[in-house]
């Protein structure tokens, strides 16, 4: 029996929990899924998670300007995660949104109801629950994961990049008349920022022990390349 166990821990690799962080248009989004994809973990986007619950917010007609509001309501929208990083996908009570989450008026709307404590309650649980049932490990991206959801993580990666190319990465993404305005985009990222950046509940922040990679210069593929090598340098020291 020990015998069994002994080889196993040799030839399986430990699992592996990866904490992405960082401000939109870092490449976080881009970057987790195919490191998850590459070393086969499992993927969450803790964004789409705000987003959804924003969704239903905005589609209940609460008030999203009032926290008190926005609190009441925190409990009720039942959220899904799938977690396939070649497939990701976001229920709300049995209802696909994943597109609907990525209109505008979700994204302006997002950083005031993601500030209310009784909201980020609801999602962390969501999140530890879905990080601690991952089997071979998983890499979960979002603004307060390596600071607060999942401090014990093995890996914590803090992606940043200038201002002008997270705009023009953003940019590149939307589409038509979203997409002309680029000093419009790095307003609206800058907003966004400064507002997850100042709130009062676990604000985006980069944990102590993270590794901070600056993606201004680099390809998407080199900051995977970079990832990707961190991870296995962890999964040989779990081994
Ligand atoms: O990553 P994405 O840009 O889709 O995130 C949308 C918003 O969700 C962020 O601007 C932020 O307000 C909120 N968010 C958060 N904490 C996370 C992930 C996202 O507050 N862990």
């Amino acid at each position: 029996m020990s015998v069994t166990v002994e080889t196993a821990a040799r030839t399986a690799p430990a699992a592996v929990i990866v904490a992405i962080d960082g401000p939109a248009g870092t490449g976080k989004s881009s970057t987790s899924k195919a490191v998850a994809a590459k070393l086969g973990f499992g993927y969450l986007d803790t964004g789409a998670q705000y987003r959804a619950i924003t969704w239903w917010m905005l589609e209940n007609g609460i008030d999203v300007d009032d926290p008190v509001a926005l609190a009441d309501a925190a409990d009720k929208p039942q959220i899904v995660s799938g977690t396939d990083p070649s497939g990701p996908t976001i229920t709300v009570d049995g209802v696909d949104v994943s597109g609907p989450i990525r209109t505008q008026h979700v994204t302006s709307h997002v950083s005031a109801v993601s500030a209310v404590a009784e909201v980020r309650t609801r999602i962390t649980e969501l999140q530890r629950a879905i990080a601690t049932g991952a089997e071979r490990g998983i890499v979960v991206e979002g603004r307060d994961i390596g600071t607060t959801v999942l401090p014990d993580a093995d890996l914590k990666i803090f992606l940043t990049a200038s201002a002008e190319a997270r705009a023009a990465r953003r940019s590149g993404e939307l589409k038509g008349k979203e997409a002309a305005d680029l000093a419009a985009t790095q307003a609206a990222l800058a907003k966004r920022d400064a507002a997850d950046s100042g709130r009062k509940t676990s604000p985006l922040a980069k944990a102590d022990d993270a590794v901070e990679v600056d993606t201004t210069e680099l390809t998407l593929d080199q900051v995977i390349e970079c990832v990707v090598t961190l991870v296995e340098e962890k999964q040989q020291a779990k081994a």
